[in-house]
């Protein structure tokens, strides 16, 4: 069976963030290791790792799942935001380390003009920058499919494919820690859809994963983001919406929560927090996504 949670906010402390999952009976959670929109990090005190780590492990909460910044561009041809993005989410990697987590999320990047080509290549020489400089870690890489708009990467599966085999195949994986892997990926339902890839019904769902299994194997796929959108199918629009209320809508995710090659995976959404009238919404999607599962 899936694991459901969502995305928390880490304000008054990253171990708020396991207050407000157990507050809404999440099974697993995602943060930000600082603020997304800004390049400055907050000190994180070893105490308030020790009481993020010791609450989480006793809210019985996994996967753990860290969201890199909004603000790095690993495709970036500007080398003054190539350079700051490699140092930022390196810093992101220690931390979510540090933290305990499973896992680290990031967007890959957008070209900005210099071509699909030239920006999949500095974001792998980016990976494997990472990678030298900290080999061995737990925590894993992923890879986020994007919704596709404008020059940004990772809209396609060959994408991910290029960056895998680029920088973590499975041979080289066979050498080192068989069966494991440090770069993986993490879909988003709102984002496939704008890029393309219909899940609407199972016919929909089994092609687009059997074509992400064909590009990078699903056993590389490790988080969904459970997100309904507002925005049609190919518009490359990220518009996220509450589950069953967009253009997805609930017999798409009736089928992803109850999919074979989804069940061992974490559903974290990242949908609206309140609805118009200022409702808390992390309860009815969370609910929504349970009772579309069948025995
Ligand atoms: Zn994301
Ligand atoms: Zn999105």
């Amino acid at each position: 069976m899936p694991r459901f949670g969502a995305h928390f906010s880490i304000a008054g402390g990253i171990e708020q963030a396991v207050e407000r999952a157990r507050a809404v009976r999440a099974d697993c959670l995602q943060i930000f290791l600082k603020s997304p929109t800004r390049w400055a990090f907050m000190p994180l005190a070893d105490e308030s790792v020790e009481r993020f780590r010791t609450a989480a492990r006793e809210a019985g909460l996994r996967p753990l799942v860290g969201h890199a910044t909004y603000l790095l561009n690993l495709a970036s041809p500007d080398e003054a935001l190539y350079e700051q993005s490699r140092r930022c989410i390196l810093e992101e990697w220690d931390r979510s380390e540090r933290l305990g987590l499973d896992c680290l999320v990031f967007h890959p990047g957008a070209h900005m003009g210099s071509g699909v080509a030239a920006g999949l290549t500095r974001i792998a020489l980016a990976l494997e920058w990472l990678h030298a400089e900290r080999p061995g870690r737990r925590c894993r890489i992923l890879l986020e499919t994007s919704a596709g708009a404008g020059s940004s990467l990772c809209g396609r599966f060959e994408h991910l494919a290029y960056l895998i085999k680029t920088c973590n195949p499975g041979d080289a994986v066979a050498a080192g820690r068989p069966g494991d892997f440090w770069l993986g990926v993490a879909i988003d339902t709102c984002h496939l859809f704008a890029a393309g890839y219909d899940l609407r019904t199972r016919a929909a769902v089994d092609d687009t994963l059997g074509r992400l299994d064909e590009a990078v194997g699903l056993e590389r796929l490790l988080v969904v983001h459970a997100n309904d959108t507002r925005a049609e199918l190919g518009s490359g629009l990220d518009r996220h919406a509450a589950i069953g209320h967009g253009k997805l809508g609930r017999e798409a995710f009736r089928v992803l929560v109850n999919h074979p090659a989804l069940a061992a995976l974490p559903f974290i959404l990242e949908t609206p927090k309140e609805d118009d009238k200022g409702r808390p919404m992390d309860p009815v999607n969370l609910r929504a996504l349970r009772r579309l599962l069948q025995p």
